[in-house]
């Protein structure tokens, strides 16, 4: 077998691959790896990257600090055989990394694994195409709101929603489907959004999703009070348009899932504050700079760079990971409280959302 230069070879499977399984002390299996490209992004989202903190005297990672992206390759192909079956790229915004269509063309080398990317959409007009090309499978685009004047307070930036309502088009014409739309709501900022974000998506084809404000990081302000329950969220909703649960695609599976009982699709809610879901929590996440951490509140994660720069081998890296993942614990959701919430946790820009 023919491999480019920057792709070493995936082990042999006999194209049934079968990964070793590694639990952690809950019995989790390590299943998913949500993968930063970059801790930079063009919006600053007031909830993610508040302007009075990421401003711009706000000390980015510098280029040689990113793992490349045949290190990048390189780790998630060593991932893939401990057991991971889905990757998720995200940010920071991950297309605002030059040339991200060549990672996804070599991630896309591992046709088992289900290749998905986040965006906030702001590029994907120009993009899709090219990563559809690569083989990336399907998108996932963050939007808070329809109208411009609640859209630009969020993203903090004046983007205009038209450019993302495009870029979503964009991906569904090129194939990247269904698309799913990211919400957060945040009391008394953009609650008021959530019916016309559900009249407009319904029998679209693509899947909303409400996703509850949560206290990642330690600079985005969070309060319980701000939180909009999913329940709350799910009776709004019904209120206009009719609504039943669905059962889940798979154990696990974040989102719970609701259809329209006149046919016309479905939404979800992922509700990581009311209903924390971290006893089948199964992703781990790579920071840009290669620093891995197995809960996106943490505090602190494990450098795997250094390993892949100073000429570990696949098996001492894999070691490594099996090691975390082994006395990983991690639970905040269940446990969180007002104090908690005050840790310095590491940022959702640069863990990956
Ligand atoms: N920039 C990309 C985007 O916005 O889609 C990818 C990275 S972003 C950190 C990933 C996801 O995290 C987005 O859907 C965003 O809305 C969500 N997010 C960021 N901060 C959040 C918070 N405090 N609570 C809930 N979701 C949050
Ligand atoms: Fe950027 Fe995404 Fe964070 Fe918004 S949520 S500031 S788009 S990384
Ligand atoms: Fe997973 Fe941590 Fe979220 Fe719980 S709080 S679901 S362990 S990322």
């Amino acid at each position: 077998m023919q491999t480019r230069p920057d792709q070493a070879p995936a082990p042999a499977t006999n194209g049934n691959p079968s990964p070793s399984t590694i639990v952690d002390t809950r019995g989790r299996p390590l299943r998913d790896l949500r993968i930063s490209v970059t801790d930079r992004c063009n919006f600053r989202c007031t909830y993610c990257m508040p302007k009075e903190v990421f401003g711009k005297d706000f000390q980015f990672l510098e280029r040689e600090q990113l793992l490349t992206f045949g290190e990048i390759h390189r780790l998630t192909r060593i991932f893939r055989d401990q057991g991971i079956e889905k990757v998720r790229i995200t940010g920071g915004e991950p297309l605002v990394r030059r040339k991200l269509e060549r990672l996804i063309e070599m991630l896309a080398y591992h046709q088992d694994l289900d290749l998905t990317l986040t965006t906030n959409g702001s590029l994907l007009k120009q993009k899709a195409a090219d990563l559809k090309t690569a083989g990336l499978k399907r998108v996932t685009v963050s939007l808070d709101a329809l109208d411009n004047e609640t859209f630009m307070k969020m993203n903090d930036v004046d983007f205009p929603v038209e450019k993302v309502l495009e870029g979503i088009d964009e991906a569904d014409r090129v194939g990247l489907a269904p698309v799913k739309i990211n919400m957060v709501v945040k009391r008394g900022v953009n609650e008021h959004s959530v019916v016309p974000m559900a009249k407009y998506f319904k029998g679209s084809g693509h899947i909303l999703r409400f996703i509850e404000f949560m206290d990642v990081g330690s600079t985005n302000g969070w309060k319980m009070d701000t939180v909009v329950p999913s329940r709350e969220l799910a009776a709004m909703i019904a209120a206009e348009f009719p609504i039943e649960p669905m059962e889940a695609n798979y154990r696990g599976e974040v989102a719970e899932r609701w259809r329209y009982l006149d046919g016309s699709g479905e939404v979800g809610f992922i509700s990581s504050v009311t209903q924390a879901f971290c006893r089948d929590c199964t992703r781990a996440r790579l920071s840009a700079e290669g620093q891995l951490f197995t809960c996106l509140f943490a505090t602190k994660g494990t450098d795997l760079r250094t390993l892949v720069r100073n000429e570990a081998s696949d098996d001492e890296i894999a070691e490594a990971i099996r090691r975390v993942w082994h006395v990983r614990a991690d639970n905040y959701s269940e446990i969180r409280t007002a104090e908690t919430a005050k840790l310095r946790k590491v940022e959702m820009s640069y863990i990956g959302g």
